[in-house]
């Protein structure tokens, strides 16, 4: 095979121009140009440790054809109607990846969704930005799309299956994301974007023959003798299958007790807790990118921090979570009388706030486990959200402190403007946890001022409560096979079940679940 291998580097108005870019890696293969077949532009990362930010790219130029997978096959779906049923519980990323997967592997999927289609979503994520009504089956977390809809669409994973990853970003292109998201080393697509491809994936599941249920609650499972068979939704209905995925995700509290009240294990899981921070985004530029404007290509600048913190003797982490740089602080409760806070981005990143969870590692020597046994950790999470809703007045209004007065323990007299549409009410944010989570809040804020200088000021403001990071649960399941470690046929899956963290691993996992309960119907997984 004929290629060539190159890594190039670019000024941002270069890398950043799709026209400009193509140009500037023919001239540096240095062949004629119609000896060429293909340039795969395998990596752009931008590197801003010197003086000057560059963009390093990676393009490999063929001289001959290129192998196969690397071109962005495509994937077919061919008819399940009359194929035997899995039941999927949840369209979220780790559902409607599932879902794709039975139909590659003659299976077919029959998806409850609890919440409305990604459209009608809309109209209730309104309601909670300016009725401050917060509907529990319809809001940021439940609906078509599940809790990566509305959401920044970052898809980075700390995954190390790279073929499983780019697998996942292909099919997301084949349903109308961006090319670039093959190529980026930090893709994401923006809340703007998400919808559509939301949208072709169902109509995907649905012309190969398999159902997607909108306004589906289940509220309950159909066993025999610990095996799962199906499960009943809140209007009475039966869905049956040969097995059931369940990718209900973090937020299903009340999947979690039904499991528990049932009997099917579930365990308590180390999570993390805290606010989200706000800056300017030009500020957290100018701290990046060493710049007074970034200028018209280069992306808005974003930051990952940790620190280590030690309280009575006990070392926790506290870290950078989802930062959503040009974005929107967003209302993520899912019952009324909590307050959850969450981020988003439009495609562009263009707002002009940055913001980014800053949360506490949660132990589960932190909860109070002899109290509330596995649902713990979900407890506490309940607990700290209703006292955020109750001290900032009860709506979905969040309590929020200026950064600098939250390390001084100083209630703000006035807060900035903000992206938090519902609005900003000032409390002293230390009084709203226990000492322990803000103790460390605290020292990880003073610490993260000092690696970016600027950081730590009243220029920026801090809301709460940064709750929903991962699963406080953990529903148990084989390593090898991937069922419940006691219910057979039941594949707990994504997020809610403790084995994903984000959209792009809840989409692998929901893949993995598919094929596993493939294997379980009999059909050979190659
Ligand atoms: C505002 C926001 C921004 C985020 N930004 C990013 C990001 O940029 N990048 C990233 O990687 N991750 C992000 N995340 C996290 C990411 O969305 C989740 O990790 C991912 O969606 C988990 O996928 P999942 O399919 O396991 O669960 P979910 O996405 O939570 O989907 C679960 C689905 O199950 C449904 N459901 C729940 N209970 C029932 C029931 N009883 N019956 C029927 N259906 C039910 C829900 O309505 C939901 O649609 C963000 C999350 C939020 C809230």
């Amino acid at each position: 095979m004929r290629k060539k291998e190159l890594d190039l580097v670019f000024a941002p108005e270069v890398a950043f121009d799709a026209a400009q870019l193509e140009h500037e890696i023919l001239k540096s293969a240095r062949v004629n140009p119609e000896e060429i077949k293909y340039i795969h532009r395998v990596k752009r990362s931008i590197d801003a440790r010197g003086r000057q930010v560059l963009v390093r790219v990676r393009a490999d130029v063929y001289l001959d054809n290129p192998p196969a997978d690397i071109i962005s096959p495509t994937y077919t779906y061919l008819d399940v109607s009359n194929a035997k049923q899995i039941v999927i519980v949840g369209a979220g990323p780790a559902g409607l990846f599932a879902a794709l997967r039975c139909i590659e592997l003659g299976l077919k999927p029959v998806v409850l969704e609890r919440g409305k289609d990604v459209r009608s979503r809309r109209r209730d994520l309104a309601a909670i930005n300016k009725e401050h009504t917060v509907n529990p089956d319809s809001n940021y977390c439940f609906g078509e799309g599940g809790a990566g809809t509305y959401s920044d669409g970052k898809l980075y994973t700390r995954s190390k299956k790279r073929g499983d990853l780019q697998r996942i970003l292909q099919i997301l292109v084949q349903h109308g994301a961006t090319p670039d998201i093959l190529f980026d080393a930090h893709p994401h697509i923006g809340t703007n974007k998400l919808p559509k491809i939301i949208e072709a994936i169902r109509e995907t599941v649905r012309a190969a023959g398999g159902e997607v249920h909108f306004d589906k609650r289940v509220s309950d499972f159909i066993l025999k003798n610990e095996e799962m068979c199906g499960v009943v939704t809140s209007d009475g209905e039966t869905y049956l299958g040969e097995s059931v995925i369940l990718a209900t995700g973090h937020s299903a509290r009340d999947i979690f007790e039904l499991l528990h009240a049932k009997g099917i294990t579930v365990e308590a899981k180390p999570f993390a807790m805290g606010v989200r921070v706000e800056h300017q985004q030009s500020l957290i530029d100018s701290i990046q990118y060493k710049c007074e404007d970034r200028g018209a290509y280069l992306p808005a600048s974003s930051y990952a921090l940790v620190h280590q913190t030690h309280y009575e003797g006990k070392q926790r982490g506290i870290f950078s979570f989802c930062m959503c740089p040009g974005g929107f602080i967003v209302p993520s409760a899912t019952a009324p009388g909590e307050v959850v806070v969450n981020g988003m981005s439009p495609s562009r990143r263009d707002s002009k706030f940055s913001n980014s969870g800053i949360v506490v590692a949660i132990e589960l020597e932190d909860m109070e486990l002899d109290k509330y046994g596995p649902l713990a950790g979900l407890r506490m999470q309940q607990e700290l959200e209703q006292k955020a809703c109750e001290m900032a007045g009860g709506t979905q209004a969040a309590p929020a402190q200026l950064l600098k007065d939250f390390t001084e323990k100083r209630v703000s007299k006035t807060l900035l403007d903000t992206s938090y549409q519902p609005g900003l009410v000032s409390v002293d944010i230390n009084k709203l946890f226990p000492e322990h989570i803000a103790y460390r809040l605290r020292e990880g804020f003073k610490a993260f001022g000092t690696k970016m200088r600027g950081y730590l000021s009243n220029e920026a403001q801090i809301v709460g409560v940064e709750s929903r990071t991962s699963s406080p649960v953990r529903v148990p399941r084989d390593r090898e096979t991937l069922e419940h470690t006691h219910v057979k046929r039941l594949y707990p899956c994504g997020e809610g079940a403790g084995y994903a963290g984000g959209i792009v691993s809840a989409a692998m996992d929901g893949e993995r679940c598919a094929e596993m309960a493939a294997i379980k119907a009999g059909i050979t997984v190659l």
